[in-house]
């Protein structure tokens, strides 16, 4: 089998490893921007999609099919985002004779929708978030089910993803206010305008179950907590859960695998729930790809999420632990993205222009970018991810301190900052968190006056552009070798 990787950055370089461990060749596309990127030279085969807006690359169905005709590729990986959760892309797979890394589409289509998977979920015994199972036609209609919820309701995108279309309503009086946005910034995100409400929870955690299906069984393999969020988006995520006992791992495993088997469900997916203080679950929503926080499942479990697609997709039977979960030690990722956290959270652009990730026992770099690289704003500002393992808790939060404080990403702003601080914090250590959690501590968020890491990277920074003007006037000492200057003077301005 050759697999076409339809996807760019870090998961199509996560996605092309795969490929080789399990024997299989790789192709990988790319748009006009990423023509040099990490993941193009990992490939077997790699073919132009045309300019870098997603629109005329990463989102062309048209051209990947071309690119899959072209290489002789017999499957198609959508990876996440892009077009990975498009029923329509999964179907143009298959009805063009290949095979779809993923889920049916019917399975897709179903989990899609929102209001349509929350009918789904209920009619299969699986315990939804209260509010509505179809979209809210009108205000008035919208006023009446809010009061009967009580407030606060959440707003919700029938189609959203990405924490667009929703919008918190406190009281009444905001009601209709937040709708209008939240329709509009659903048009303009999914094009489609439907949403619903939701009873918003108060300071629930965020726990996910992995699931795992091939043509004969549906397996779970435990829960991720993925509470560290800001404006609903995940930064932190880990495996296991403070929050979940072997006996609620289990019921809520279950409800995951119900879930899968309602839609008919195939290859790796996730159930999202959301878990209250007094230990309740409510379904969210299914993801019907592979996740971005996958690794921390993979660390704690042993088995390899992208290889056991990847042999689901070819008819093999997956290969998973006999017996109860019990998952192994902890561990835990933090989402390094091209965000700028002394100005708010904005994606920043620039070049990378020095670049060390963090190796060393128990540590794991999923990134898709090198020293030399643009990054520009066109798509995702996720540039890795450091994953580390270790026996319990407490150990890993070392661990990935010590493995931050050896990242080093020159050139451009990220929010490696944030990340050491929510570490060092005494609430985050004790696992007392939420998915309010960031909302309460702006503390976290901003950077403190002068922040010793910038300070390290300035002088890195200013070092390796002297390396890259040298770079481009090649220079040869008098033995033969390749000047070293650099790497002695980037260890004096460390110092
Ligand atoms: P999206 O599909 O846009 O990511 P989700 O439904 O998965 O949206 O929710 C994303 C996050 O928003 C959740 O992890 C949680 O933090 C918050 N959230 C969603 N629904 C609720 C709710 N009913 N009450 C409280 N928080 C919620």
């Amino acid at each position: 089998m050759r697999v076409l990787v339809a996807n760019r950055g870090e998961i199509a370089l996560r996605i092309i490893r795969a490929c080789h461990e399990e024997g299989l060749e790789a192709v990988a596309v790319y748009s006009d921007a990423d023509r040099l990127s990490p993941h193009v030279r990992a490939a077997d085969l790699a073919l132009p999609l045309g300019p870098a807006a997603p629109s005329a690359s990463y989102l062309r169905i048209d051209r990947l099919l071309d690119a899959a005709r072209q290489s002789g590729a017999t499957a198609i990986h959508p990876g996440y985002g892009f077009l990975a959760e498009r029923a329509a892309f999964a179907t143009a797979v298959e009805q063009a004779g290949l095979v779809f890394v993923g889920p049916p589409a019917s399975a897709i289509q179903a989990m899609g929708d929102k209001t349509e998977a929350r009918q789904r979920m209920q009619a299969a015994g699986v315990p939804i978030v209260p509010g509505l199972t179809v979209p809210v036609a009108e205000a008035a209609a919208a006023r009446r089910h809010a009061a009967e919820l009580g407030y606060p309701v959440l707003v919700k995108a029938a189609a959203g993803g990405g924490g667009k279309g929703m919008r918190l309503v406190v009281e009444p009086a905001e009601l209709d206010m937040a709708l209008a946005a939240a329709r509009s910034e659903a048009e303009k995100a999914f094009g489609d305008s439907s949403v619903y409400l939701e009873k918003y929870l108060e300071r629930p955690r965020h726990v996910e179950i992995q699931v795992l299906a091939d043509h004969q069984r549906i397996v779970h393999l435990g829960e991720r907590e993925c509470s560290i969020q800001r404006r609903h988006q995940k930064l932190v995520e880990e495996a296991p859960s403070r929050a979940v006992t072997p006996l609620l791992r289990e019921r809520m495993g279950q409800a995951a695998v119900q879930a899968a088997a309602a839609v008919g469900y195939r290859s790796a997916g996730t159930c999202e729930f959301l878990v209250t203080q007094d230990g309740r679950f409510y379904f969210l929503e299914m993801n019907t790809r592979i996740q971005v926080e996958h690794p921390v499942t993979e660390m704690v479990t042993g088995v390899d999420l992208v290889r056991e697609q990847l042999r689901i997709a070819r008819g093999l039977p997956m290969r998973v632990p006999q017996g109860p979960l019990v998952p192994r030690g902890w561990a835990l990722e933090c989402r390094i993205t091209s965000e700028d956290p002394a100005n708010g959270f904005l994606p920043a652009a620039g070049r990378i222009q020095y670049l060390q990730v963090p190796t060393g026992p128990g540590v794991r770099w999923d990134g898709g970018i090198e020293a030399g690289q643009e990054i520009a704003l066109h798509y995702d500002s996720l540039l890795g991810k450091v994953i580390v393992w270790a026996p319990d808790r407490a150990a890993a939060i070392d661990r990935m301190r010590r493995a931050l404080r050896e990242l080093i990403i020159a050139g451009v702003a990220t929010n490696q900052g944030f990340h050491l601080r929510l570490l060092d914090d005494p609430d985050f250590q004790a696992a007392e968190i939420d998915s309010q959690f960031l909302e309460r501590r702006a503390d976290l968020l901003a950077p403190p006056p002068a922040a010793p890491v910038r300070e390290v990277l300035a002088v890195v920074a200013a070092l390796v552009e002297e390396e890259y003007r040298q770079a481009r006037r090649p220079q040869i000492a008098a033995d033969g070798s390749p000047t070293g200057w650099t790497r002695a003077a980037r260890a004096e301005g460390l110092r």
